[in-house]
């Protein structure tokens, strides 16, 4: 008998400075991180109305960045082409995604890190 091998979000994640990335156990609400019981092998939130919080800002955020993550992306960060608009564009996309994570992490929510850990865990987008 083997012991089942352990999830990502058991092992506190490293981030490149070295800090301790993970708050979240591997159960754990994104949006409230209180652990839950899952009623079904996917449930991701503990609440509808958490899993609505959620991706209503989801939705919010991604309307916003996914025009300036796109024309970065087309001009390889203000590099190539438009370089005065992509590297605006760039430096606009990480000041919203570094502003995102800590709003995430001063209201208590799962940061972007261990949510995409916890989709992959549980059979999302693959
Ligand atoms: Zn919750």
């Amino acid at each position: 008998m083997t012991a089942p091998a352990p999830s990502v979000l058991d092992a506190p994640a490293q981030t490149p400075t070295g800090a301790i990335a993970a708050r979240a156990p591997g159960n754990a609400c994104p949006e409230c991180l209180q652990p839950i019981e899952r009623a079904h092998p996917r449930q991701m939130f503990c609440s509808p109305a958490h899993k609505r919080a959620w991706h209503n800002r989801d939705t919010v955020r991604g309307a916003r960045l996914a025009p300036l993550a796109i024309a970065s992306h087309s001009t390889r960060g203000g590099t190539r082409g438009d370089k005065d608009t992509g590297r605006d564009a760039r430096r606009a996309a990480e000041q919203l995604m570094r502003q995102w994570d800590a709003d995430d992490r001063a209201a208590g929510r799962m940061r972007a890190i261990e949510y995409v850990a916890l989709r992959n865990r549980l059979g999302y987008d693959q």
